[in-house]
């Protein structure tokens, strides 16, 4: 499973749209290389998890090909996380030459707000090559062609939202197992119980996490709808003592917010200290 992190910040970005702090002015001086644009991640192409509103200067900076997503994991409403507006755009006048269809997963809010936002524009024969599903945590799903691959994900339950239940997802394909932790705190009792005992009746440790890190050096704590390197530290203590994690599993780190001075000497400064790989805008991991 290759995975390419195409947006490594909050929902304000890096540096954030209004913003004229240090942080933000410094980052700005240092170009481009040092944004963090709002979340977005895609699996072998195929596969996303989120779609924000820099999906489409992703698709430039990167050169992705957006028509070829074909499965859309949605983690919550947010709208660094979900921008339904632009799906508008998937057909009609606005696209040629597009032939698989584009399912979306999400919660009951992200079926909500596709409605809400696409409600003035989308046309029907965009509409007819576009479906969303409203899944359940704790309940596994496979998606995709025999051929190419196959995936199971299951929405877990985070801790972030008090106005609707915000997934984090374990995705599996063939032995491989990716964790993605964002937008989250620590993880909920009910979600580490269900990890541990899945993976264990599998025989399987996850290859990869990937956590909320917005704070970065400053700790969250408990009841936080973040996380920051402490918080990350915590869960791997947990993933390892419930075997959810072994001494084969990597950890990354994304989701940074211009309050705590996300530069790429401070992300450097995390993986030393820490042993977690910092994300940037692009970068790529292969498991
Ligand atoms: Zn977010
Ligand atoms: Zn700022
Ligand atoms: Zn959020």
């Amino acid at each position: 499973m290759e995975l390419q992190f195409l947006g490594t910040g909050a929902a304000e970005g890096v540096p954030a749209m209004f913003c004229k702090c240090d942080t933000c002015r410094e980052i700005r001086k240092r170009g481009e290389s040092e944004y963090h644009t709002r979340s977005q991640l895609i699996l072998d192409d195929t596969v996303g998890i989120d779609f924000p509103p820099d999906a489409y200067y992703h698709a430039l900076r990167f050169n992705v090909d957006l028509a070829k997503l074909q499965y859309l994991l949605i983690t919550h409403s947010h709208m660094d996380h979900f921008y339904a507006h632009d799906f508008i755009l998937r057909g009609y006048k606005y696209c040629s030459e597009l032939s698989s269809p584009l399912t979306i997963f999400g919660n009951a809010e992200v079926v909500k707000i596709f409605a809400e936002c696409t409600r003035r524009e989308l046309r029907t024969e965009v509409a007819q090559n576009i479906r969303v599903r409203e899944i359940q945590p704790f309940s596994p799903f496979s998606f995709g062609k025999k051929e190419d691959g196959e995936y199971t994900a299951t929405a877990l339950l985070a801790q972030h939202s008090k106005t609707e239940r915000a997934f984090v997802y374990l995705i599996e394909k063939g032995e491989k197992a990716y964790l993605h932790l964002t937008d989250t705190g620590r993880l909920p009792t009910e979600t580490l119980d269900y990890l541990e005992k899945y993976l264990t009746a599998k025989n399987k440790t996850v290859d990869l996490v990937t956590f909320d890190c917005t704070f970065l050096f400053r700790t969250a704590g408990e009841v936080s709808r973040h996380m920051g390197l402490e918080d990350n530290k915590a869960m791997q203590t947990e993933f390892l003592r419930r075997k959810i994690a072994d001494g084969h599993t990597r950890y990354a780190i994304t989701h940074y917010s211009h309050n705590n001075e996300p530069f790429r000497e401070t992300l450097e400064k995390a993986k030393a200290e820490y042993g977690f790989l910092p994300t940037f805008d692009g970068s790529k991991i292969e498991i």
